[in-house]
Protein backbone atom coordinates (compact mmCIF):
# COMPACT_ATOMS: atom_id res chain seq x y z
CA UNK A 1 0.00 0.00 0.00
CA UNK A 2 1.10 3.35 -1.16
CA UNK A 3 1.71 6.22 1.76
CA UNK A 4 2.20 8.92 -1.24
CA UNK A 5 -0.34 11.62 -1.30
CA UNK A 6 -1.55 11.61 -4.99
CA UNK A 7 -4.37 13.71 -5.83
CA UNK A 8 -6.49 16.65 -5.48
CA UNK A 9 -6.73 19.55 -2.76
CA UNK A 10 -10.15 18.82 -1.51
CA UNK A 11 -11.47 15.81 0.88
CA UNK A 12 -8.49 15.84 3.24
CA UNK A 13 -8.90 15.51 7.08
CA UNK A 14 -5.08 16.15 7.73
CA UNK A 15 -3.11 13.62 6.17
CA UNK A 16 -6.00 11.38 5.85
CA UNK A 17 -8.99 10.75 3.12
CA UNK A 18 -7.90 11.71 -0.70
CA UNK A 19 -9.01 9.80 -4.33
CA UNK A 20 -7.01 7.15 -4.59
CA UNK A 21 -8.95 5.66 -7.86
CA UNK A 22 -8.48 5.26 -11.23
CA UNK A 23 -8.38 8.12 -13.46
CA UNK A 24 -11.54 7.21 -14.95
CA UNK A 25 -13.75 7.49 -11.78
CA UNK A 26 -12.20 11.17 -11.03
CA UNK A 27 -14.30 12.77 -13.25
CA UNK A 28 -17.34 11.35 -11.82
CA UNK A 29 -16.39 12.00 -8.28
CA UNK A 30 -16.04 15.48 -8.92
CA UNK A 31 -19.01 15.49 -10.97
CA UNK A 32 -20.98 14.26 -7.89
CA UNK A 33 -18.74 16.66 -5.53
CA UNK A 34 -20.43 19.16 -7.67
CA UNK A 35 -23.73 18.50 -8.02
CA UNK A 36 -24.17 18.17 -4.37
CA UNK A 37 -23.30 21.27 -3.96
CA UNK A 38 -25.51 22.82 -6.02
CA UNK A 39 -28.62 20.18 -4.80
CA UNK A 40 -27.49 21.29 -1.17
CA UNK A 41 -28.37 25.00 -1.93
CA UNK A 42 -31.41 24.76 -4.16
CA UNK A 43 -34.73 24.91 -2.33
CA UNK A 44 -36.60 22.84 -4.22
CA UNK A 45 -33.98 19.49 -3.33
CA UNK A 46 -33.71 20.23 0.37
CA UNK A 47 -37.28 20.53 0.62
CA UNK A 48 -38.30 17.39 -1.01
CA UNK A 49 -35.16 15.82 1.11
CA UNK A 50 -36.51 17.30 4.42
CA UNK A 51 -40.16 16.03 3.56
CA UNK A 52 -38.78 12.76 2.68
CA UNK A 53 -36.47 12.47 6.03
CA UNK A 54 -40.22 13.43 7.87
CA UNK A 55 -42.55 11.69 6.06
CA UNK A 56 -41.27 8.54 4.86
CA UNK A 57 -37.89 7.87 6.77
CA UNK A 58 -40.04 9.15 10.01
CA UNK A 59 -37.93 11.58 11.33
CA UNK A 60 -37.15 13.53 13.71
CA UNK A 61 -36.02 10.42 15.75
CA UNK A 62 -37.10 10.20 19.32
CA UNK A 63 -34.69 10.97 22.20
CA UNK A 64 -35.54 8.58 24.91
CA UNK A 65 -34.20 8.50 28.88
CA UNK A 66 -33.26 5.21 29.73
CA UNK A 67 -34.37 5.03 33.93
CA UNK A 68 -33.56 1.58 34.57
CA UNK A 69 -30.51 1.09 32.84
CA UNK A 70 -29.43 4.60 34.75
CA UNK A 71 -30.73 3.43 38.25
CA UNK A 72 -28.50 0.59 37.68
CA UNK A 73 -25.83 1.62 36.59
CA UNK A 74 -25.55 4.57 39.58
CA UNK A 75 -24.22 7.27 37.79
CA UNK A 76 -24.85 9.64 34.51
CA UNK A 77 -28.28 10.05 33.26
CA UNK A 78 -28.55 7.78 30.18
CA UNK A 79 -30.35 8.72 26.71
CA UNK A 80 -30.84 6.80 23.69
CA UNK A 81 -30.65 8.85 20.01
CA UNK A 82 -33.57 6.05 18.52
CA UNK A 83 -32.18 5.65 15.05
CA UNK A 84 -33.78 2.36 15.43
CA UNK A 85 -36.76 3.64 14.72
CA UNK A 86 -36.00 4.71 11.37
CA UNK A 87 -37.54 3.46 8.76
CA UNK A 88 -35.78 0.05 7.67
CA UNK A 89 -34.41 0.01 11.37
CA UNK A 90 -31.44 1.98 11.13
CA UNK A 91 -29.76 5.16 10.08
CA UNK A 92 -28.37 3.70 7.07
CA UNK A 93 -31.63 5.35 5.19
CA UNK A 94 -30.41 8.55 6.39
CA UNK A 95 -28.26 8.31 3.52
CA UNK A 96 -29.26 6.69 1.19
CA UNK A 97 -32.42 8.88 0.65
CA UNK A 98 -29.96 11.69 0.33
CA UNK A 99 -27.79 10.09 -2.41
CA UNK A 100 -30.52 7.96 -4.04
CA UNK A 101 -32.56 11.86 -4.86
CA UNK A 102 -29.18 13.54 -5.88
CA UNK A 103 -29.04 10.38 -8.40
CA UNK A 104 -32.33 10.90 -9.48
CA UNK A 105 -31.45 15.17 -10.00
CA UNK A 106 -28.33 14.00 -11.69
CA UNK A 107 -30.27 12.00 -14.30
CA UNK A 108 -28.70 8.78 -13.34
CA UNK A 109 -31.17 6.07 -13.57
CA UNK A 110 -29.03 3.16 -12.12
CA UNK A 111 -27.83 3.14 -8.66
CA UNK A 112 -25.49 0.41 -7.50
CA UNK A 113 -24.37 -0.50 -4.03
CA UNK A 114 -22.36 -3.07 -1.58
CA UNK A 115 -23.44 -4.50 1.13
CA UNK A 116 -22.03 -6.70 3.62
CA UNK A 117 -24.60 -8.05 6.27
CA UNK A 118 -27.31 -6.69 3.93
CA UNK A 119 -28.53 -3.52 5.94
CA UNK A 120 -27.15 -1.02 3.41
CA UNK A 121 -28.40 -2.67 0.42
CA UNK A 122 -31.59 -3.01 2.11
CA UNK A 123 -31.64 0.53 2.88
CA UNK A 124 -30.28 1.44 -0.73
CA UNK A 125 -33.36 -1.11 -2.34
CA UNK A 126 -35.56 0.88 -0.29
CA UNK A 127 -34.93 4.38 -1.28
CA UNK A 128 -34.80 3.21 -5.23
CA UNK A 129 -38.14 1.40 -4.94
CA UNK A 130 -39.61 4.97 -3.66
CA UNK A 131 -37.96 6.48 -6.76
CA UNK A 132 -38.39 4.16 -9.08
CA UNK A 133 -34.69 3.03 -9.90
CA UNK A 134 -32.89 0.30 -10.88
CA UNK A 135 -31.03 -1.25 -8.16
CA UNK A 136 -28.03 -3.42 -8.26
CA UNK A 137 -26.22 -4.91 -5.11
CA UNK A 138 -23.08 -6.41 -4.51
CA UNK A 139 -22.74 -8.98 -1.66
CA UNK A 140 -19.97 -11.63 -0.92
CA UNK A 141 -21.11 -14.88 -1.50
CA UNK A 142 -20.35 -16.03 1.87
CA UNK A 143 -22.43 -13.07 3.22
CA UNK A 144 -25.61 -14.22 0.77
CA UNK A 145 -25.27 -17.58 2.58
CA UNK A 146 -25.15 -16.15 5.84
CA UNK A 147 -27.63 -13.25 5.46
CA UNK A 148 -30.67 -14.70 3.09
CA UNK A 149 -33.35 -13.14 4.57
CA UNK A 150 -32.16 -9.86 3.70
CA UNK A 151 -31.31 -10.81 0.17
CA UNK A 152 -34.73 -11.86 -0.42
CA UNK A 153 -35.61 -8.59 1.41
CA UNK A 154 -33.65 -6.94 -1.40
CA UNK A 155 -35.71 -8.92 -3.95
CA UNK A 156 -38.67 -8.16 -2.86
CA UNK A 157 -37.96 -4.51 -3.02
CA UNK A 158 -37.24 -4.88 -6.60
CA UNK A 159 -32.92 -4.90 -6.43
CA UNK A 160 -31.05 -7.23 -7.92
CA UNK A 161 -27.98 -8.80 -6.00
CA UNK A 162 -24.95 -10.14 -7.28
CA UNK A 163 -23.05 -12.87 -5.73
CA UNK A 164 -18.91 -11.97 -5.40
CA UNK A 165 -17.23 -14.80 -5.12
CA UNK A 166 -13.63 -13.22 -5.01
CA UNK A 167 -11.30 -13.31 -2.09
CA UNK A 168 -12.75 -13.58 1.23
CA UNK A 169 -16.26 -13.21 -0.73
CA UNK A 170 -17.30 -10.37 2.08
CA UNK A 171 -18.04 -6.92 2.35
CA UNK A 172 -14.13 -5.60 1.39
CA UNK A 173 -14.49 -7.87 -2.08
CA UNK A 174 -18.06 -6.30 -2.73
CA UNK A 175 -16.60 -3.01 -2.52
CA UNK A 176 -14.12 -3.99 -4.92
CA UNK A 177 -16.75 -5.35 -7.52
CA UNK A 178 -19.34 -2.17 -6.91
CA UNK A 179 -16.16 0.23 -7.74
CA UNK A 180 -15.03 -1.88 -10.47
CA UNK A 181 -18.96 -1.96 -12.35
CA UNK A 182 -18.62 1.76 -11.78
CA UNK A 183 -15.51 2.32 -13.48
CA UNK A 184 -17.24 1.11 -16.55
CA UNK A 185 -20.51 2.56 -15.70
CA UNK A 186 -20.54 6.06 -14.45
CA UNK A 187 -22.13 7.47 -17.37
CA UNK A 188 -25.83 5.73 -16.35
CA UNK A 189 -24.98 4.64 -12.76
CA UNK A 190 -24.42 6.13 -9.08
CA UNK A 191 -22.40 4.45 -6.83
CA UNK A 192 -24.54 4.51 -3.09
CA UNK A 193 -21.18 4.31 -0.67
CA UNK A 194 -22.85 2.91 2.52
CA UNK A 195 -20.41 4.80 5.17
CA UNK A 196 -18.02 7.89 5.66
CA UNK A 197 -15.37 5.98 3.31
CA UNK A 198 -14.50 5.53 -0.11
CA UNK A 199 -12.58 8.30 -2.44
CA UNK A 200 -13.85 12.12 -1.62
CA UNK A 201 -16.55 12.96 -1.88
CA UNK A 202 -17.92 9.94 -0.28
CA UNK A 203 -16.94 10.88 3.49
CA UNK A 204 -17.79 14.48 3.71
CA UNK A 205 -20.83 13.64 1.42
CA UNK A 206 -21.95 10.57 3.73
CA UNK A 207 -21.02 12.40 6.98
CA UNK A 208 -23.48 15.33 6.14
CA UNK A 209 -26.37 13.56 5.31
CA UNK A 210 -26.30 11.49 8.63
CA UNK A 211 -25.50 14.91 10.54
CA UNK A 212 -29.39 15.04 10.67
CA UNK A 213 -28.92 12.35 13.67
CA UNK A 214 -26.27 15.30 15.35
CA UNK A 215 -28.34 17.93 14.40
CA UNK A 216 -31.61 16.62 15.96
CA UNK A 217 -30.05 15.43 19.48
CA UNK A 218 -28.53 18.57 19.47
CA UNK A 219 -31.82 20.28 19.71
CA UNK A 220 -33.92 17.66 21.56
CA UNK A 221 -31.28 17.58 24.52
CA UNK A 222 -31.50 21.38 24.87
CA UNK A 223 -34.86 21.00 25.41
CA UNK A 224 -35.29 18.02 27.08
CA UNK A 225 -32.10 17.91 29.56
CA UNK A 226 -31.72 21.78 29.63
CA UNK A 227 -28.33 21.83 28.61
CA UNK A 228 -25.53 19.46 25.99
CA UNK A 229 -25.04 15.97 27.05
CA UNK A 230 -21.68 15.53 28.59
CA UNK A 231 -20.44 12.55 26.90
CA UNK A 232 -21.86 11.14 23.23
CA UNK A 233 -20.81 7.62 22.45
CA UNK A 234 -21.46 5.86 19.33
CA UNK A 235 -20.53 2.35 17.50
CA UNK A 236 -17.75 2.75 14.64
CA UNK A 237 -17.85 0.45 11.53
CA UNK A 238 -17.06 2.55 8.57
CA UNK A 239 -18.01 5.24 11.18
CA UNK A 240 -21.22 6.94 9.41
CA UNK A 241 -23.59 6.50 12.63
CA UNK A 242 -20.74 8.38 14.57
CA UNK A 243 -19.59 10.87 12.24
CA UNK A 244 -23.04 11.61 11.91
CA UNK A 245 -23.99 12.14 15.69
CA UNK A 246 -20.69 13.44 16.66
CA UNK A 247 -20.22 16.39 14.09
CA UNK A 248 -22.65 18.71 14.93
CA UNK A 249 -21.21 18.54 18.57
CA UNK A 250 -17.64 18.98 17.67
CA UNK A 251 -17.51 22.54 18.30
CA UNK A 252 -18.66 21.93 21.94
CA UNK A 253 -15.47 21.26 23.35
CA UNK A 254 -16.91 20.26 26.69
CA UNK A 255 -18.91 17.32 24.95
CA UNK A 256 -16.83 14.10 25.69
CA UNK A 257 -16.94 12.52 22.06
CA UNK A 258 -16.33 8.58 22.49
CA UNK A 259 -16.32 6.51 19.16
CA UNK A 260 -16.29 2.25 20.05
CA UNK A 261 -14.61 -0.19 17.75
CA UNK A 262 -15.40 -3.79 17.98
CA UNK A 263 -13.11 -5.55 20.59
CA UNK A 264 -13.79 -9.01 18.78
CA UNK A 265 -12.92 -12.00 20.89
CA UNK A 266 -9.23 -10.72 22.12
CA UNK A 267 -6.68 -8.68 20.81
CA UNK A 268 -4.55 -10.77 18.33
CA UNK A 269 -4.68 -10.03 14.60
CA UNK A 270 -8.07 -11.66 12.95
CA UNK A 271 -10.17 -11.31 16.57
CA UNK A 272 -11.22 -7.62 16.21
CA UNK A 273 -12.74 -5.11 14.23
CA UNK A 274 -10.37 -2.05 15.74
CA UNK A 275 -8.25 -0.49 12.62
CA UNK A 276 -8.56 2.97 14.65
CA UNK A 277 -6.69 0.93 17.51
CA UNK A 278 -4.42 -1.65 15.84
CA UNK A 279 -4.01 -0.83 12.62
CA UNK A 280 -1.88 1.31 10.41
CA UNK A 281 -2.20 4.07 8.15
CA UNK A 282 -2.66 2.64 4.33
CA UNK A 283 -4.86 2.94 1.24
CA UNK A 284 -8.16 1.15 1.29
CA UNK A 285 -11.07 1.72 -1.27
CA UNK A 286 -10.00 4.74 -2.54
CA UNK A 287 -9.23 6.74 0.36
CA UNK A 288 -6.16 7.00 3.14
CA UNK A 289 -6.66 5.79 6.64
CA UNK A 290 -5.92 3.40 9.39
CA UNK A 291 -6.36 -0.28 7.92
CA UNK A 292 -5.78 -3.86 9.59
CA UNK A 293 -2.99 -4.95 7.76
CA UNK A 294 -0.48 -8.01 7.81
CA UNK A 295 3.04 -7.86 7.79
CA UNK A 296 2.92 -7.81 3.51
CA UNK A 297 0.58 -4.49 3.83
CA UNK A 298 -2.21 -6.69 2.53
CA UNK A 299 -6.06 -6.10 4.39
CA UNK A 300 -5.99 -8.42 7.05
CA UNK A 301 -8.80 -10.35 8.09
CA UNK A 302 -11.53 -8.52 10.58
CA UNK A 303 -13.74 -10.48 13.42
CA UNK A 304 -17.12 -9.21 14.80
CA UNK A 305 -20.18 -10.94 16.21
CA UNK A 306 -21.79 -7.96 14.34
CA UNK A 307 -21.25 -7.84 10.99
CA UNK A 308 -22.27 -3.84 10.34
CA UNK A 309 -18.72 -3.58 12.55
CA UNK A 310 -16.98 -6.00 10.73
CA UNK A 311 -14.83 -3.75 8.37
CA UNK A 312 -10.67 -3.92 7.89
CA UNK A 313 -11.15 0.07 7.31
CA UNK A 314 -12.27 3.35 8.93
CA UNK A 315 -13.54 6.73 7.80
CA UNK A 316 -10.97 9.09 7.32
CA UNK A 317 -12.46 11.39 9.66
CA UNK A 318 -12.22 9.29 12.51
CA UNK A 319 -8.18 9.11 11.61
CA UNK A 320 -8.18 12.70 11.75
CA UNK A 321 -10.13 12.86 15.18
CA UNK A 322 -8.21 10.30 16.58
CA UNK A 323 -4.64 12.10 15.59
CA UNK A 324 -5.71 15.54 16.65
CA UNK A 325 -7.71 13.90 19.96
CA UNK A 326 -11.04 15.42 19.27
CA UNK A 327 -13.06 11.96 20.15
CA UNK A 328 -11.32 9.13 22.13
CA UNK A 329 -11.78 5.57 20.91
CA UNK A 330 -12.28 2.45 22.81
CA UNK A 331 -13.38 -0.85 21.95
CA UNK A 332 -15.80 -3.37 23.50
CA UNK A 333 -15.65 -7.41 22.59
CA UNK A 334 -18.56 -9.39 21.39
CA UNK A 335 -19.10 -10.87 25.22
CA UNK A 336 -19.46 -7.10 26.50
CA UNK A 337 -21.82 -6.37 23.65
CA UNK A 338 -24.00 -9.63 23.92
CA UNK A 339 -24.51 -8.38 28.15
CA UNK A 340 -25.33 -5.11 26.74
CA UNK A 341 -28.18 -6.43 24.21
CA UNK A 342 -29.68 -8.34 26.76
CA UNK A 343 -29.43 -5.78 29.84
CA UNK A 344 -30.80 -2.96 27.02
CA UNK A 345 -33.72 -5.12 26.08
CA UNK A 346 -34.70 -6.11 29.72
CA UNK A 347 -34.50 -2.62 31.27
CA UNK A 348 -35.66 -0.84 28.87
CA UNK A 349 -38.15 -2.97 26.56
CA UNK A 350 -35.64 -1.79 23.43
CA UNK A 351 -33.47 -4.33 21.57
CA UNK A 352 -30.43 -2.69 20.34
CA UNK A 353 -28.76 -3.50 17.25
CA UNK A 354 -25.85 -6.00 17.68
CA UNK A 355 -23.74 -2.82 16.27
CA UNK A 356 -24.93 -0.57 18.58
CA UNK A 357 -25.01 -2.59 21.83
CA UNK A 358 -21.23 -1.88 21.57
CA UNK A 359 -22.02 1.88 21.83
CA UNK A 360 -24.63 1.09 25.39
CA UNK A 361 -21.88 -1.32 27.16
CA UNK A 362 -19.51 1.54 26.89
CA UNK A 363 -21.75 4.01 27.77
CA UNK A 364 -22.72 1.90 30.63
CA UNK A 365 -19.30 1.79 32.37
CA UNK A 366 -18.67 5.30 31.35
CA UNK A 367 -21.99 6.61 33.12
CA UNK A 368 -21.01 4.32 36.17
CA UNK A 369 -17.80 6.56 36.60
CA UNK A 370 -19.62 10.07 36.36
CA UNK A 371 -22.12 11.98 38.69
CA UNK A 372 -25.83 12.39 38.85
CA UNK A 373 -26.42 15.09 37.16
CA UNK A 374 -23.94 14.11 33.98
CA UNK A 375 -25.15 12.91 31.19
CA UNK A 376 -24.56 10.37 28.79
CA UNK A 377 -25.89 10.20 25.29
CA UNK A 378 -25.68 6.73 22.98
CA UNK A 379 -26.38 6.97 19.44
CA UNK A 380 -29.01 3.49 18.89
CA UNK A 381 -27.81 2.93 14.88
CA UNK A 382 -30.77 -0.20 15.10
CA UNK A 383 -32.83 -2.24 16.16
CA UNK A 384 -32.14 -5.67 16.94
CA UNK A 385 -34.71 -7.43 15.57
CA UNK A 386 -32.23 -8.85 12.81
CA UNK A 387 -29.99 -9.88 15.46
CA UNK A 388 -32.41 -12.45 17.42
CA UNK A 389 -31.50 -15.56 15.64
CA UNK A 390 -27.66 -14.96 15.96
CA UNK A 391 -27.79 -13.79 19.60
CA UNK A 392 -29.93 -17.19 20.24
CA UNK A 393 -27.09 -19.35 18.95
CA UNK A 394 -24.63 -16.93 20.87
CA UNK A 395 -25.69 -17.64 23.62
CA UNK A 396 -26.70 -21.39 23.06
CA UNK A 397 -23.48 -21.87 22.54
CA UNK A 398 -22.28 -20.68 25.83
C1 LIG B 1 -24.12 -0.69 9.31
C2 LIG B 1 -24.41 -0.43 10.74
C3 LIG B 1 -23.44 0.10 11.62
C4 LIG B 1 -22.01 0.35 11.22
O1 LIG B 1 -21.83 1.30 10.21
P1 LIG B 1 -21.31 2.77 10.53
O2 LIG B 1 -21.02 3.34 9.18
O3 LIG B 1 -20.09 2.65 11.37
O4 LIG B 1 -22.40 3.48 11.23
C5 LIG B 1 -23.80 0.38 12.92
N1 LIG B 1 -25.05 0.13 13.37
C6 LIG B 1 -26.01 -0.38 12.57
C7 LIG B 1 -27.36 -0.64 13.13
C8 LIG B 1 -25.73 -0.68 11.23
O5 LIG B 1 -26.68 -1.20 10.44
Amino acid sequence: MTDTVSTPAAGWFGSFGGQFVPETLIAALSQLDDAWSEAAKDPAFTDQFESLLRHYVGRPTPLTDAPRLTERMGGGRIWLKREDLAHTGAHKINNTIGQVLLAHRMGKRRIIAETGAGQHGVATATACARFGLACEVYMGAEDVRRQSLNVFRMRLLGATVHEVADGSQTLKDATNAALRDWMGSVESTHYVLGSVVGPHPFPKLVRTLQSVIGREARVQCLDRIGGLPDVVVACVGGGSNAAGIFHPFAEDDDVRLVGVEAGGSGDAPGQHAAPLAFGLPGVLHGSRSYVMQDDDGQTADVHSCSAGLDYPGVGPEHAWWKETGRVEYLRVGDDDALEAFQLLSRMEGILPALESAHAVAAAMQLAAEMDPQSTVLINLSGRGDKDVIEVKSLLDRR
